[in-house]
C-alpha cells in the first residue's frame, strides 16, 4: 500500500473525467446533486452488505433508481462481490492517485468487473472507470478487467472492457497532463464543479472586455 503525504499532488479517480477537460480542475464543495447521490451511494451499499433495502432519507424517484440498481448488481455479479471496497493505487505510474473506493468489485474468474453507480446522467465518465480498471487488475491480478457505469435515473448500464494497456492509455496522457509544471488551465463543462471557478482562463476566453470580466469576477478580481 503507498503512503502518500499531504503535500504530494494527488489525483482521485472521480475527479479524471474533469481532469481530461482541464488540468487544472479542482473539486468545489458538493452541490445538491453531489449530496443526493452521496445518500443514494449510502443506501445501496448497506442494502448490498445487508441484503436489506433501507430508502430512508430516498426521495420517490431515488428509492426506484437506487432499489433498481440494487436489484442490478445482485443479478450480474458472484456473491463474491465487494461493496464500498477501498483499495490503494498499486505502482509507481500511478502512485500520485489516491486510494480509490469501489461501489462494487467482484473479483470474478478471468475477467475483474469494477461497477459504479451514478444517480445522475452520462457524462464522459470513461477514464474514471479506466482507472478503477487499472486498479481492479492490480489488486486482483487479473489480466482483463470489465467496467460497468450504472444509471439509476434512467435504469441503464455502460460497459467496457479494458486490459491494462487499453485502461493505462486512457488514463496516462491525463495524469501526465495534469503533472506538467505548465499546465494551463482550459474551459469546459465542468467549470461549474470546479472551485477555482471562475478562473484567468475564462479571462483569455472573453477575450480581456472589462465589462464582461467585471460580471463575471465581480469582486473575486
Ligand atoms: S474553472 Fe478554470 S481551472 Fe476550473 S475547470 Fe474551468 S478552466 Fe479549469
Amino acid at each position: 500500500m503507498s503512503e502518500q503525504s499531504p503535500e504530494e499532488p494527488f489525483i482521485r479517480a472521480s475527479a479524471l473525467p474533469m481532469l481530461n477537460k482541464c488540468p487544472c480542475f479542482e473539486s468545489g464543495p458538493p452541490g445538491p446533486p453531489a449530496i443526493r447521490g452521496t445518500i443514494q451511494h449510502k443506501r445501496l451499499e448497506a442494502a448490498l452488505k445487508t441484503t436489506i433495502f433501507n430508502d430512508v432519507g430516498l426521495w420517490a424517484k431515488e428509492k426506484v433508481a437506487v432499489k433498481w440498481a440494487y436489484d442490478w448488481v445482485i443479478a450480474n455479479t458472484s456473491p463474491r462481490r465487494k461493496s464500498e471496497m477501498k483499495l490503494a493505487p498499486i505502482g509507481e505510474d500511478i502512485s500520485m492517485m489516491r486510494n480509490m473506493i469501489f461501489d462494487v468489485i467482484d473479483e470474478g474468474d478471468d475477467v475483474v468487473h469494477v461497477i459504479d453507480y451514478k444517480g445522475g446522467l452520462p457524462h464522459g465518465y470513461e477514464p474514471q472507470m479506466a482507472a478503477y480498471a487499472v486498479v481492479g487488475m492490480r489488486h486482483f491480478k487479473k489480466d482483463k478487467a470489465k467496467s460497468t457505469l450504472i444509471y439509476g435515473k434512467t435504469q441503464t448500464e455502460d460497459s467496457c472492457e479494458y486490459t491494462m494497456e487499453e485502461a493505462q492509455a486512457v488514463i496516462q496522457p491525463i495524469i501526465q497532463r495534469v503533472c506538467a509544471e505548465d499546465k494551463k488551465p482550459s474551459v469546459c463543462d465542468f467549470c461549474d464543479w470546479c472551485k477555482k471557478y471562475p478562473c484567468s482562463a475564462h479571462e483569455r476566453s472573453i477575450k480581456g472586455d472589462p465589462r464582461i470580466i467585471a460580471k463575471i469576477f465581480g469582486n473575486k478580481k
